[in-house]
């Protein structure tokens, strides 16, 4: 008898950044790992963002046991507020975690029927033939964890997303005694978060941001404004800290930044000082140097109050001649443009702006090479897979498990939608299901497709040509030369020749093909490939075509 196997189906977040999601399958039970986001890439013309493609699971909808999230980033929680509605499977994560969970689920009305349940950091729990353990790690936010899942096939260990600072602001260092007693005991699978390993050495501590900050609060000549992610915690902690010690009062600015801090100050994640966040309001006539402003916007994002602020749009703050203003974040890949240009404004006001490139002013949250070897050597993992991060980080992470012992026929580098199917002797990717980009474009999900985008991309290259053709509605024959209008692809003044000549061209084009316009779709093409041809040849640019009938 064949023994089942154990498959590992990631659904998002190998082959990128983001939008992380992993399945474990045995026989008749799922679990999902993670249910993230990712923030589009440049190319991907007006999309908010990104999810995993979930059709595996919708079809396999009876066998999941239920979704377990490692910690609360936007890579890895940002997607519930779409699935959950569709899959309404319990969400298994700790007790900080599950706070930005409601915060998140509540923004888009899908918190009441959601199944929360909080597990202690190291906690366990039995899902169908799964049994799952947490381990703390230490990541850029409390309460993160890694998961040691015991399989009927073996010991399966996910690192979540980590790092090895011995020296945490708030939550808990990893834990290497538990991995290293794993290892001992013998582990099956281990996978492993990449997105730093392109990183020689170690990640500095978190510590190291408190130094700049302190620095910075005590010589800032008037405001200090400091924007994260909102979820960042422990960097709003030090945020509190370094301005209680230079006697600054701390505001809180923006939505999402008042939502999350007073969920992490009601859960304990967040401590302050009494009186020292203070509400706007109570800021004014305050000397400049006393104030501290924290909010978001560290990406660019268009509607953060930060960027309003830059933009000198933002109703309660203006930037002031005098302000520092700390983005205190990694830009995530596709925003620097963004990033930059908010920079490039709050200089222009007069601001001093102190940003990763000038100031250790953020650590980022995950490992650099040697922490990574030390977990695979603790670990001592049979098969290897390393996950979370672009093709390059994944090949570079497989290098490294080599070089410390990992046989080359062990190690998968998997990508989104590929089934590894694994047994105590062997492991080997069996096939595909369908993965992807879902793209969420204000309130449509998902009816946005490849072809849309495709569209956009065009039309934002080089324009759109509008060409009219009227017909008369008795006798069906054309009834002068088209109108032809056009947006983004020419001046109109400066090519009125052109645009002429092509209008007699489909004039000429039609009359001598003999169609009748009823036939439209021949007459369609016919514009369109003529006009291609045409436009091709005088511009050597491919605007979008789009023949139109009216009948006169
Ligand atoms: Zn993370
Ligand atoms: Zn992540």
């Amino acid at each position: 008898m064949v023994k089942p196997k154990l498959k590992i189906i990631p659904l998002g977040g190998l082959g990128e950044i983001g939008k992380n999601m992993m399945v474990m399958e045995y026989e008749d039970d799922i679990i999902v790992i993670d249910a993230g986001i990712m923030f589009p890439q440049e190319e991907m013309l007006g999309i908010d963002l990104v999810i995993p493609d979930i059709n595996y699971l919708l079809e396999n909808r009876d066998k999941i046991r239920g979704i377990i999230i490692t910690h609360g980033h936007e890579d890895h929680i940002g997607a519930l507020p779409y699935f959950l509605p569709q899959l309404n499977v319990p969400v298994y994560s700790t007790k900080l975690t599950q706070g930005l969970i409601s915060v998140k689920l509540k923004e888009r009305k899908a918190l009441s029927e959601a199944k929360l349940e909080v597990v202690p950091p190291n906690g366990q729990f039995t899902l169908g033939k799964f049994r799952v353990e947490f381990f703390p790690v230490c990541h850029s936010l409390p309460d993160s964890i890694g998961l040691i899942i015991y399989t009927p096939v073996g010991i399966v260990v996910h690192s979540g997303d980590f790092k090895l600072d011995y020296t945490p602001v708030s939550g808990k260092p990893t834990d290497l005694s538990r991995l290293a007693q794993l290892g001992a005991q013998g582990v099956l699978l281990l996978l492993s978060d990449s997105t730093y390993a392109e990183l020689p050495g170690y990640t500095p501590s978190e510590r190291v941001v408190g130094e700049t900050l302190d620095h910075i609060m005590a010589d800032a000549p008037g405001r200090v404004i400091v924007t994260t992610f909102s979820s960042l915690v422990s960097r709003v902690q030090q945020v509190i800290d370094s301005a209680a010690k230079h006697e600054r009062r701390v505001f809180i600015v923006g939505q999402s930044m008042s939502d999350t801090s007073r969920m992490a100050l009601e859960l304990g994640y967040l401590n302050a000082p009494d009186g020292i966040l203070g509400r706007l309001d109570e800021m004014k006539g305050m000397p400049h140097d006393k104030i501290v402003l924290i909010t978001t916007g560290s990406q660019g994002e268009p509607t953060s109050a930060l960027v309003r602020m830059a933009n000198r749009d933002h109703r309660q703050v203006h930037i002031l001649r005098g302000d520092t203003i700390v983005i205190s974040a990694t830009p995530v890949p596709g925003n620097e443009g963004l990033i930059n240009r908010t920079v490039d404004n709050l200089f222009k006001q007069g601001a001093q702006v102190l940003y990763d490139k000038v100031a250790r002013v953020h650590v980022h949250g995950h490992a650099s090479q040697e922490e990574l070897k030390l977990l695979l050597n603790l670990v001592r993992p049979t098969f290897f897979v390393p996950i979370h991060g672009e093709y390059r980080h994944l090949s570079l992470h497989a290098k490294l498990a080599q070089s410390v012992g990992i046989p080359k026929d062990n190690t998968f580098i998997l990508e989104d939608g590929d089934i590894l199917e694994i047994s105590p002797e062997a492991g080997k990717i069996t096939g595909k299901v369908a993965s992807g980009n879902v793209y969420v474009d204000g309130l449509s999900v998902g009816d946005i497709g490849p072809v849309v985008i495709r569209d956009r991309r065009m039309l934002s290259r080089d324009g759109i040509v509008v060409v009219i053709i009227a017909v008369n509605k008795q006798t069906g024959k054309l009834v002068g030369r088209p109108d032809i209008v056009s947006r983004g692809f020419v001046d109109t003044r400066e090519s009125t020749d052109m645009i002429n000549e092509s209008r007699d061209l489909v004039f000429r084009t039609l009359d001598h093909s003999g169609a009748r316009p009823a036939e439209w779709s021949f007459i369609n093409t016919k514009v369109r490939d003529t006009l291609n041809k045409f436009y091709y040849e005088q511009t050597k640019r491919r605007p979008m075509i789009l023949p139109f009938m009216v009948k006169v």
